[in-house]
């Protein structure tokens, strides 16, 4: 089965073939490899673009940088994603830089992680997890 995903380096639709692992796999519009970057920094219109076109969840840390478990949780959420390269695609997004996102998503609190599907978000945590309890949270929606 094939699938659309969002290529971390052009941004652009992408498809890849569904596969219990990966050894490579390259984007179709850039050619770049996409099991080489896990995590992008994202904003809005990113955020936008990988919901729309994406196939796999999304998952997205809001965070800041003044903000010490956000800071604490940062490697944790970076280590997940590179573990689950293909099984979902990770962003983090600035809450600062993206007021206007974070009022509309009501991010009260950070870091919040939330899941998007099908262009909608379905879940949200709000506080530090360790990578485990993050890959345990993002398996129940892949
Ligand atoms: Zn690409």
């Amino acid at each position: 089965m094939n699938i659309n995903i969002v290529c971390p380096h052009c941004l652009k639709e992408t498809i890849v073939e569904k596969k219990a692992s990966y050894s490579e796999e390259n984007c179709t519009a850039c050619g770049e490899s996409l099991l080489d970057t896990a995590l992008i920094e994202g904003n809005a219109v990113i955020l936008d673009n990988y919901i729309t076109h994406s196939q796999l969840p999304v998952i997205v840390d809001f965070w800041a940088p003044w903000c010490g478990p956000c800071l604490q949780m940062m490697p944790n959420f970076t280590k997940t994603a590179q573990s689950m390269l293909l099984k979902a695609q990770f962003l983090k997004i600035n809450n600062d830089d993206e007021q206007s996102l974070g009022a509309k998503l009501q991010i009260a609190s950070i870091p919040a992680v939330l899941v998007f599907q099908n262009g909608k978000e379905i879940d949200r945590f709000v506080g530090a997890k360790n990578s485990k309890q993050i890959q345990k949270w993002v398996e129940q929606y892949i």
